[in-house]
Parts: structure tokens; C-alpha cells; sequence
């Protein structure tokens, strides 16, 4: 059937989300309809806060300071000898709520099926490369590799391990303790955490 035009379009926004299928988006529209007018405005008026973040410039992490690094980078008490190199922001959520992580961060971006890294990683790679240099006096303690335990997730490990090779005393590897085919976002944090301790 035709849908009313807000309805579509509303849907239509929801649609391309992860997850969220063509049905679904239908679905939420007509729910966040009968919430009513409070409810919309809420809604909107966070996704009109989303204009305000921008990624960090050293661990591409969003963030909605002015400044251009975000509070773990500017924390003096994270470790910044110990660099963890994540696909997804949501990983470094994860990790951050299993409390056992206490270095800096580099966010690569989601991995292309293919495993090949795209050309902004490259750069954010290359920026990561500079700061060791720059900032560690050209080694890290150690540099983890917190990839996904599932084919790909090896693949780009084994790449960056290569890549990385004499940027670190260490290049660890997070997973072991993860079930394989599992993903980082979706462990609780007790296993995620024995992951991090366990890393090898
Ligand atoms: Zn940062």
C-alpha cells in the first residue's frame, strides 16, 4: 500500500540502519508515531546532537569536545605504551565496560570482506605509525590486535602484525578466549574480559 509520506520517509531513514530491515523500519515508524509529540522531539533533537561529533585525531574514536583529541587520548593516566587497534567503536565500548583495559586506542573502521584494508585506514594506520615515532620514541610496549576470532579477523591480524612489525616490544593478539566465528561487541564482559588478560 501507499504509506503516508512521513511514515516512508522516516522508514526509509531507519531501514538502511544495521539490523533494521524494510518491515522493521515500517514497524518503528509507526510506533515512534504513537509515542507521540514529546517523544519525536526527543528523538530528534538527539539525532540533531550527532552533528556535533567529530573524530578524534589520534584514535578516530567520536567524541563532542572542542578539542581535537577525546578524554581516554587526553587522559595522562591511560598507558600510551599499550595501543589496542579495534574494527568497530563498539568494540572499544566493549572493552572499556569489562574495566580491565587501561591503554589508548586506534579505531580502524569496519574491514572490507575481502580483509584488504581501505584507503583511510591506510592513513589511520600511517597516523598510528607517526605517533609511535613522534610520541614513544618509535617503539610501543605493546600493540593488540582486537579483531573479531572469525577468518577475516585473522586475516587483517596477520596483515597488521606484518604492517606493524618493529612498531611494538609486543604484538599481541585478542580472541583466544573468545568463542571463534564470536564477535568482541556481543561477548559479555566477563569473557571479554579473560580475553584481554589471556592475550597472547
Ligand atoms: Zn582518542
Amino acid at each position: 500500500m501507499n504509506l503516508p509520506d512521513p511514515i516512508r520517509r522516516i522508514a526509509d531513514q531507519l531501514k538502511g540502519l544495521p539490523g533494521i530491515g524494510p518491515r522493521q523500519a515500517i514497524r518503528l515508524a509507526f510506533y515512534l508515531v504513537g509515542q507521540g509529540r514529546n517523544a519525536i522531539d526527543e528523538l530528534s533533537s538527539a539525532a540533531e546532537d550527532l552533528k556535533r561529533m567529530k573524530a578524534c585525531s589520534r584514535c578516530f574514536f567520536p567524541h563532542q569536545d572542542k578539542n581535537n583529541l577525546c578524554d581516554i587520548c587526553l587522559n595522562p593516566r591511560r598507558d600510551k605504551y599499550t595501543i589496542a587497534i579495534l574494527e568497530k567503536e563498539t568494540d572499544l565500548v566493549s572493552i572499556e565496560n569489562t574495566k580491565k583495559y587501561n591503554g589508548r586506542y586506534l579505531v580502524l573502521g569496519p574491514i572490507s570482506k575481502t580483509g584488504a584494508l581501505l584507503d583511510f585506514q591506510k592513513l589511520r594506520l600511517q597516523s598510528l605509525k607517526n605517533y609511535i615515532q613522534k610520541e614513544l620514541g618509535g617503539k610501543a610496549e605493546e600493540i593488540i590486535l582486537a579483531f573479531n576470532p572469525t577468518s577475516y579477523g585473522d586475516f587483517i591480524a596477520a596483515s597488521l602484525a606484518k604492517e606493524l612489525d618493529g612498531f611494538a616490544k609486543k604484538i599481541s593478539r585478542l580472541g583466544r578466549g573468545l568463542p571463534t566465528g564470536g564477535e568482541i561487541e556481543f561477548a559479555d564482559d566477563e569473557t571479554l574480559g579473560s580475553a584481554l588478560e589471556r592475550r597472547g
